[in-house]
């Protein structure tokens, strides 16, 4: 079995193999790099040249002058330092900040950092497109605004706003402007001055070079002001103190400069291979590709798949493709996303969504292998919600360790998904509902005391299949009021649930319950129907 097929690149790329050879020629005894601060000796020397070589690699990625580079730990840090730094330093000017709700944490938290010392924040919501519209960002300036932050490309959805005309609102009314552009950077051409930004975030693991470092390019003329964050040995001209992490530094370097070549070339191949993903789906009844019609790069779609629950389409998809995760098991902890969900997806069509972004090293082989896996998991859990029998659709070979053994054993099994057809000794009872996480209905056929036949339809997490596949054996020849004896701390015990996958264990029981309690109803109304109370 091939190793899955990484699908994640907008999580984080791997390392480029130049890049790493750039790394490790500056890394260890031999290499006679020093602190680039200790420029008394040619070790330091040659690391403060192998800094600026990279910072001038860097700078030429986005049109910038070196000297505009401040070398970060990664786009978190380069969005802190740009949105309170920016904010400390404008803020006699007003404290008002003007984000939007689809952002990354990396500048929602700084902002609501910023809020808690009582600033007030604007998040703008996006046109049903992902768009932010110029004059809906003209509309929300005030006279106290000291600063606006927005993304360039959305790292859920690809989407890519038009940073040009927002810059534009911006230097209007000499307003300063930051971009997030972690996402955009390995896949659109940047030039910051045709942008109009005054600071631009970038990091370099999420265009193949190394984690843990990344800058922050802050406009040199006319100076944007940036009160530092980090205090220390004066680096980066004061703005960003600690010693230069030289081998990172010099890997984001080669990243850059390998993207300034085959930038174009790359993108047009990933456009190739999505359209290829998305052809090999087409006959896939309801998928919805976000933005389907709004400009959006290439290495990043979003696709809602209806009728699924993501936890098991991601689980299900374990051993074959690395797609964005879920969360636990649990509908308080799979949150939807607040992205989506800003584009106007209701939660629940949010919540079937996976994020599919390709990268570098993707062949077509790989989409092809995406597309198969993607159409047996999808029709397989489509029938299980449907109560279509799937014992002749393979099951994963594997689920994540987060469930046990024996739920993935039951998972992979399924047995007895279906319907009864309705007759007066068929007892059928449900609980939950998307918003819970999970659901599950039951047919159950009784004749006197005994339920003879258990069927059931479910939607939810694997632990939530996993259980009711189990109950469903178990109840079955067993006498009415042992079925309703059962309980979820006995399911969960026997299938090895812990933490919120036990919620599953109680929606099963819940719906079987109501199924049984209605076995007093039919045993009026059908002579045949007798299971007593
Ligand atoms: C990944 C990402 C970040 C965070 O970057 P790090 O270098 O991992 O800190 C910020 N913003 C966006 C849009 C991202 O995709």
């Amino acid at each position: 079995m091939s190793a899955p097929v990484y699908l994640d690149h907008a999580a984080t790329t791997p390392v480029d193999p130049r890049v790493i050879a750039a790394m490790l020629a500056v890394m260890g005894p031999d290499s006679g790099h020093g602190n680039p601060a200790a420029v008394q000796h040619a070790s330091g020397q040659r690391a403060g040249a192998a800094v600026e070589a990279a910072r001038g690699q860097v700078a030429r990625l986005i049109g910038a002058e070196p000297r505009e580079i401040v070398f970060t730990s990664g786009a978190t840090e380069a969005n802190n330092l740009a949105i309170k730094g920016a904010g400390a330093f404008y803020q006699a000017r007003g404290r008002h900040l003007v984000t939007a709700l689809t952002e990354h944490p990396a500048v929602l938290e700084p902002a609501a950092a910023l809020e808690a010392q009582g600033w007030s924040v604007t998040r703008l919501r996006p046109a049903a497109d992902g768009r932010i519209h110029a004059d809906q960002l003209a509309a929300a300036l005030r006279p106290d605004t000291a600063l606006v932050s927005l993304m360039h490309v959305n790292n859920e959805t690809g989407l890519i706003q038009d940073i040009a005309a927002l810059g534009t609102v911006c230097r209007a009314r000499d307003v300063r402007f930051h971009v997030d552009a972690a996402q955009s950077a390995g896949r659109l051409p940047i030039d910051v001055r045709a942008l109009a930004v005054d600071y631009l975030s970038l990091s370099a693991h999420k265009c193949y070079g190394p984690q843990g470092i990344g800058a922050l390019y802050v406009r040199d003329r006319p100076r944007a002001g940036l009160a530092a964050q980090m205090h220390g040995g004066g680096q980066e001209r004061g703005r960003r103190a600690g010693t230069l992490a030289v081998h990172q530094i010099v890997g984001m370097g080669a990243a850059a400069a390998i993207l300034i070549g085959e930038r174009e070339a790359e993108q047009a191949r990933l456009a190739a291979l999505m359209t290829r993903l998305e052809t090999g789906l087409a006959d896939i009844p309801d998928l919805l590709w976000i933005g389907a019609d709004a400009p959006r790069v290439a290495g990043i779609r979003n696709v809602a798949i209806g009728g699924v629950a993501r936890e098991s389409l991601l689980a299900s998809l374990w051993d074959t493709v690395a797609v964005a995760t879920g969360s636990a098991c649990s509908a308080a902890d799979g949150e939807p996303s607040a992205v989506l969900q800003a584009l106007g997806l209701d939660p629940v069509t949010a919540q079937g969504a996976l994020r599919l972004s390709p990268g570098r090293w993707t062949s077509e082989r790989d989409i092809d292998r995406v597309a198969a896996a993607l159409r047996g998991v999808i029709t397989r859990l489509r029938h299980i919600a449907a109560g279509e029998p799937v014992d002749d659709l393979p099951g994963p070979t594997g689920l994540p360790p987060a469930y046990s053994a024996a739920v993935t054993d039951w998972f992979r099994r399924l047995s007895r998904v279906g319907h009864l057809a309705p007759a007066p000794n068929v007892l059928q009872g449900a609980a939950g509902e998307p918003r819970q996480g999970a659901w599950v209905y039951w047919d159950l056929a009784v004749a006197g005391r005994r339920i003879v036949q258990a069927r059931f339809r479910a939607w939810g997490c694997p632990a939530t299949l996993a259980a009711a596949a189990w109950c469903a054996e178990r109840v079955e020849g067993q006498d009415c009021a042992a079925a309703a004896a059962l309980t979820g701390a006995e399911m969960a015990a026997a299938l090895g649930l812990h933490g919120a996958q036990r919620s599953a264990a109680l929606i099963v029981e819940d719906a079987l319950n109501n199924a049984l309690a209605k076995r007093t109803r039919h045993a009026l109304s059908a002579q045949d129907a007798t299971c007593p109370s």
